[in-house]
């Protein structure tokens, strides 16, 4: 606060009140003057800032032109008021009783200074301090030049204690009621931007859907939003003009300060420096507001969530706009912590969004991949099988050699079903759900199981199959399903015990077709069910490493299954044989 040996006249207020409530208190003030003989009347509210600000005044030209609008520090009429004769509602203090020089602080008449006692002095002061329902002090209503030019006699006071206390009523509701309007609109206005901010799934759409929103609620003229790390907002502003580094970096620092102490900053003329701004970067500031924007006053909120400052947004408001009130200060910081947690959230969503979409391009560069190298590798392995059998064909062939043809051949024989299972798997990604016919799947089930009886037979494993004669038709296609049965069989015979069994069934069970494969092998720890249908899986379990296999067959039965609309099922527990169920929905009879 200003102190008020240095406090010069006049000093202008932005406009505080509306122009409704300036009125009714202007009617108010001239009922005043009317029934009470003061010619000089006058309200003045009490700003945030401990300001007093004249909202209306009625009385002689002169007068009202000095003092409307003109702010005067409250504290020295706090001080001069402990010297008060108490007349009711009103409260008079001798000129002599106070130090307050009046002709800076308010406004005094050319009336002599020399007056004999019961005669009007231009320095005495006839004031009311009105009180909200809280007990919070708002304002003051002023009573000055009585028309007789005499100091009110004790008969005088009780009439005019009657008028003043009416007039003080109306005074309070009029001031409450625009205080309470404010708080309705900026409630309206926070959650507005609230629901846009959280609806918005990019920074920048939060930014967008946001701005005119906050403009609007704010009753802003011009609004600038900087993010920590990233270029200057656009200006949202009819005639946009480039803020200097120099007021972002400036406004920058403040509003991570601010940030940290949880409070907004105002900038306007006659308000304390917000900390820890410096007086040359604040007059630097002004000097910007007002010479390239026009603009008197700046409301700075630091953007934030948790105990991250992420920026600010500063509104901004032309001179002759209301001033920065105390309840829309509260509410800018709510908005600048509900938008803080709308920029993180989508600022997590974008960072999502981005790595999925990298890992999409990831896996289909893979794909791309797999599919070239394995149609590269396609040729040469089939003229080195071919040569293998010429080779192998050779009479005179020594035991070392024989034994070297033999290994290439289960080299290339392994790696033949790599291949092929590789592209069988790139054909299913890139082709998803081809045309598809009804197929039944019970003569497929039943090839298989034979094509495996003589693997099965060598290790003495029982190979059963339950396979009824119709009723197992699917839609998809038969050599898709075959890659199914096959792999699942396959695997079943793999990966049983030498001895044990295998049984294949193939059900209709309503509107689906089940096929199952069950064998009592090596079984699968839960804790790899998942994995098993992951491409190139292999369980690191020595007994199911030691078998042959690709890694792919799995990965192949799940893509089939999946583009069929079906689902699998896998009970098993290392050990304890495995169970997979392949649930397909049924065609139409
Ligand atoms: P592989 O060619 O290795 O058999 P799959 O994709 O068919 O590849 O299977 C993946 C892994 O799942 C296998 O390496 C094996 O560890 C496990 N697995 C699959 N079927 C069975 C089964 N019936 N019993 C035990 N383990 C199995």
């Amino acid at each position: 606060m200003i102190d008020s040996p240095q406090f010069e006249r006049p000093v202008r207020g932005s406009r505080w009140s509306d122009d409704q409530s300036r009125q009714a208190l202007q009617a108010i003030a001239e009922s005043i003057i009317e029934t009470t003989g003061f010619d000089l009347v006058g309200v003045s509210a009490i700003r945030d800032d401990g300001y007093l600000q004249q909202l209306c005044v009625v009385g002689p030209e002169d007068a009202c032109a000095v003092l409307i609008d003109s702010l005067a520090p409250m504290e020295p009429l706090l001080v001069a008021l402990e010297a008060a004769e108490d007349w009711g509602w009103l409260k008079y203090v001798r000129h002599d009783k106070h130090d307050i020089d009046v002709d800076k602080w308010g406004w005094t008449s050319d009336g002599p200074r020399e007056v004999p006692d019961g005669v009007w002095h231009p320095e005495d002061i006839l004031v009311a301090p009105l009180h909200n329902d809280e007990g919070r002090l708002i304002a003051v209503l002023g009573l000055d030049l009585p028309r007789d030019g005499l100091i009110p006699d004790e008969g005088q006071r009780a009439l005019l204690d009657v008028f003043a206390r009416q007039a003080c009523r109306a005074v309070v509701a009029i001031l409450e009621r625009q205080r309470l309007e404010e708080q309705i609109r900026l409630a309206g206005a926070a959650a507005d931007i609230v629901r846009r901010a959280t609806g918005s799934m990019s920074v920048d759409a939060v930014l967008a859907e946001c701005g005119s929103a906050i403009v609007e609620g704010f009753r802003a003229d011009a609004l600038w939003i900087q993010l920590v790390g990233s270029e200057p907002r656009p200006v949202l502003d009819d005639n946009p003009v480039e803020p200097p580094a120099s007021f972002i970096e400036a406004l920058s620092r403040y509003a991570a300060a601010a940030w940290a102490d949880q409070r907004v900053g105002i900038f306007a003329p006659d308000r304390p420096l917000p900390e820890p701004m410096v007086g040359p970067e604040v007059a630097e500031i002004r000097r910007f507001l007002l010479t390239e924007l026009s603009a008197e006053s700046l409301l700075v909120v630091p953007l934030g969530a948790g105990t991250e400052h992420l920026g600010w947004f500063a509104l901004s408001r032309t001179p002759g706009e209301a001033e920065w009130s105390e309840g829309e200060a509260a509410v800018a910081l709510d908005i600048g912590r509900d938008l803080g947690s709308a920029l993180v959230t989508a600022r997590n969503f974008e960072h999502e969004h981005r790595l999925v979409e990298e890992l999409k391009e990831l896996a289909d560069y893979k794909t791309r991949l797999v599919a070239t190298v394995s149609h590269e590798l396609r040729t040469p392995l089939t003229s080195i099988v071919g040569y293998l059998e010429i080779v192998d064909g050779d009479e005179g062939l020594s035991d070392l050699s024989r034994k070297a043809v033999a290994a290439i051949q289960r080299g290339s024989t392994r790696l033949s079903r790599v291949v092929e299972d590789l592209l069988v798997l790139h054909r299913l990604a890139d082709a998803p759900v081809g045309a598809t016919t009804v197929v039944d799947l019970a003569p497929i089930v039943a090839a298989t199981v034979d094509l495996n009886l003589g693997p099965a037979g060598r290790r003495d494993i029982d190979l059963v199959a339950d396979v009824p004669t119709g009723g197992a038709r699917v839609l998809g296609t038969s050599h898709d399903l075959e890659h199914v049965v096959a792999n699942l069989v396959g695997n079943a015979v793999k990966y049983a015990r030498d001895g044990g069994s295998v049984q294949v069934t193939l059900e209709r069970a309503g509107d689906e077709v089940v096929l199952g494969c069950v064998d009592d092998g090596i079984g699968i720890a839960p804790e790899h069910h998942d994995q098993v249908f992951e491409e190139f899986y292999r369980s690191p379990d020595p007994e199911a490493a030691s078998r042959s296999g690709t890694g792919l067959g799995l990965a192949i039965v799940r893509r089939v299954v999946d583009q069929l609309g079906g689902r699998i099922e896998l009970e098993s527990a290392l050990g304890a044989g495995s169970t997979f169920r392949v649930h397909l929905p049924a065609a139409a009879d």
